[in-house]
């Protein structure tokens, strides 16, 4: 075996959560963290820190620059959801401040295919302006980023989320689908048509856990109003 390492991954994605798991089987002393922003994340192999890396004075980038020196870390990998911006600063800002290894693993967005139809966007005020009158949407963007199409009384919004809300949402009309998106396209097209959804709004994410919502949408011939990364 190669020397063996330690190892902070920066999660809260399928990837990462893949890649704890193949570092540990290589012998490596895995640790992943994750924001805190699901109540029930799923296990992964190794290790696991939970909650910002800021506080007592010290920004992100400090904080996290500091748990890694102060716990022995010897390789930092950056595998966050690609729209975690923030994050990914500070993880780079940190590696360059300890001079510890450092690796983003990114993925590559999803590109359209023959019978997608898709309406490019470039913000979720955008996405929100570009839904039809009347329209029913699925809103598969996690509920942080739901806010901006609560000031669209007219369209019925099908939310997904991984948890309840804490509060009441402020939509005039919409309905909650609790849990993750699932990676079966027959299940996310059966999803769809029981709600007799019009359009999907979603983030070019890529990857291939979020991805059957879209081949869903391909097959029954439906836009997918898409908010492409910066
Ligand atoms: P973000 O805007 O880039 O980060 C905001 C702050 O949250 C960071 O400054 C950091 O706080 C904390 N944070 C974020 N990721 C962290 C991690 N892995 N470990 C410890 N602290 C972390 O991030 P976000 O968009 O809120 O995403 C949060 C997490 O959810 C990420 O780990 C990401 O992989 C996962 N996720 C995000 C999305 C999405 O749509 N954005 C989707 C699926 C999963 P401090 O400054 O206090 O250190």
């Amino acid at each position: 075996m190669a020397e063996r390492e330690k190892i902070l991954i920066l999660g809260g994605t399928r990837e990462a959560a893949n890649l704890a798991a193949e570092l540990v089987a290589a012998g490596h002393d895995v640790t992943t963290s994750l924001a805190g922003r699901t109540a029930e994340p799923e296990p992964v192999a190794g290790k696991t820190r939970i909650g910002g890396f800021s506080g007592n004075g010290r920004s992100g980038t400090e904080g996290l620059a500091d748990w890694l020196t102060e716990n022995g870390f010897t390789r930092l990998i950056d595998a966050t959801h690609p729209f975690a911006k923030q994050i990914s600063e500070n993880a780079e800002a940190a590696a360059r401040l300890t001079g510890i290894a450092f690796e983003h693993h990114t993925r590559k967005p999803w590109q359209q295919q023959p019978g997608d139809t898709w309406i490019e966007v470039a913000s979720l005020e955008e996405a929100r302006d570009a839904i039809p009158a009347n329209a029913r949407v699925l809103l598969a963007l996690g509920s942080q980023h739901i806010t901006p199409f609560a000031t669209r009384p007219d369209v019925h919004f099908v939310i997904r989320m991984v948890d309840p809300p804490a509060i009441p949402l402020p939509f005039a009309s919409h309905e909650l689908v609790l849990g993750k998106p699932s990676s079966m396209v027959a299940e996310e097209k059966a999803l769809l048509q029981r709600h007799g959804i019009t359009h999907i709004v979603c983030r070019n994410s890529g990857g291939s856990g979020a991805y059957a919502k879209i081949e869903a949408a391909r097959a029954l011939g439906l836009p997918v109003i898409m908010v492409g990364q910066d």
